[in-house]
């Protein structure tokens, strides 16, 4: 009796070193694909995109959660790079701002041929795999990006965006962020505007992911409702489990399973516990709980790393996720159920967007009205032209109207 409580603490320490081995060999040969990861600003930040500075050598990179033996050493196999510009761009320079955020990661790919591949579709990330590379995708955080133009969403898609999320703090003139669900800011399009609509349906017709991450409760709904493809939200938690409202209410995780969709879920800690602190073992909790609620094919890992301040004791960095991998194993996730949550769920939505687009088809070409528009440094060419002219009707009045008046009062 003595002897057997004795050996207790041993068999856990051995059992947690085989659910840690056995994650390293699932990992081996499905690696995880992570929805987000904000390296290109943190480059941006501390080297101004200088990446040839020795400082900012990614193999010996320190200060940031993300380098390359970080990265081996967590068997990442794919990451969506976040191509981010802040909301105070909108209306300014984004499009130039988001242009060098892709530019940096395209010269990740050229800089570090050895551990990046930069791909643009699903067979690509299978075929990093196997050449044991890090797929390095482009996701493109927010809509105000593409500055209200479906030109500009084309052209970003020709130089390998394959996500973008609607929008982020902020409103786009066709699309409403989360604070409008704490009234920190206004509803405008009360889900997406008419304008919002054909970008949804071009980012269909493209192949482009819809990502869901920080938009509005309403907005997630007219997309789920709306979208020919399933979606993601690529760094966004479970609102049952911290109710932070940039998280998935457990309605909406519903049509996340209706759908197909993915939720990859962020490991911020005010994302995951809605305090300062949090640890491995709570980031578990919103992942069984989304899969509880929308099945085991809607979990992803959407660390937020080099976007977030604090992060949960045991996932400090990029090395960390065969620990969370682990506690999954733990808590009896099978094999299929782990290796989904790693890359097969993302491979499939993936899959699925690639097969719902459709180059063939004629593109979205009606632009956005003209009022509704900020920034007055906008030029306006185009909008006077006969096609669009219809449009422009209230515009044009408001033009003439002290004319108008100044021949009634004559
Ligand atoms: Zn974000």
């Amino acid at each position: 009796m003595w002897s057997g409580l004795w050996l207790w603490p041993l068999v856990a320490v051995c059992t947690a070193n085989t659910f840690r081995e056995q994650a390293e060999r699932i990992m081996q040969d499905t690696p995880v694909i992570d929805g987000h990861n904000d390296l290109p600003w943190q480059l941006l930040n501390m080297f101004n995109n200088q990446l040839l500075d020795k400082r900012a050598d990614l193999n010996t990179l320190t200060g940031t959660h993300t380098n390359i033996p970080k990265l081996r050493a967590g068997f990442v196999g794919g990451q969506f790079w976040s191509a981010y510009t802040p909301c105070d761009t909108q209306n300014k320079d984004t499009v130039k701002r988001t242009l060098e955020q892709i530019d940096v990661i395209h010269r990740m790919c050229q800089l570090y041929p050895e551990t990046f591949m930069c791909v643009t579709n699903s067979s690509g990330i299978r075929q990093a795999f196997r050449e044991r590379k890090v797929a390095s995708l482009i996701g493109v955080e927010g809509g105000h990006s593409i500055d209200s133009s479906l030109g500009v969403l084309r052209t970003l898609y020709h130089l390998g965006m394959r996500y973008m999320t609607l929008t982020h703090n902020c409103n786009t003139p066709w699309a409403d962020n989360w604070l409008v669900d704490t009234e920190e800011d206004n509803a405008q399009s009360h889900g997406l505007s008419p304008f919002g609509k054909l970008v949804l349906k071009e980012m269909n017709r493209l192949g482009i992911i819809v990502d869901l991450a920080h938009v509005s409760v309403a907005t997630m709904r007219a997309v789920l409702s709306q979208s020919s493809a399933p979606v993601i939200f690529s760094h966004s938690s479970a609102y049952r489990i911290c109710e932070h409202r940039r998280n998935v209410p457990d309605d909406v995780l519903q049509l996340v399973n209706q759908t197909g969709s993915l939720v990859m879920v962020n490991f911020y800690n005010d994302y995951v516990s809605c305090k300062g602190e949090a640890n491995l073992s709570q980031v578990a909790d919103h992942l069984d709980h989304i899969k509880k609620v929308a099945g085991a094919g809607a979990v992803g890992f959407g660390g937020d790393y080099d976007g977030v301040l604090r992060l949960p004791a045991g996932l400090e960095d990029v090395s960390k996720y065969p620990d969370l991998v682990a506690e999954l194993l733990r808590r009896n996730w099978t094999e299929t159920e782990v290796r989904g949550a790693l890359a097969n769920n993302l491979l499939r939505v993936f899959e699925v967007v690639e097969q719902v687009s459709n180059h063939t088809q004629n593109p979205e070409e009606e632009p956005i009205n003209l009022d509704k528009l900020e920034g007055s440094c906008r030029t306006q060419y185009g909008y006077s032209a006969a096609p669009g002219l219809h449009h422009q009707w209230g515009v044009l009045l408001a033009a003439l109207a002290p004319l108008l008046l100044s021949w009634c009062l004559l």
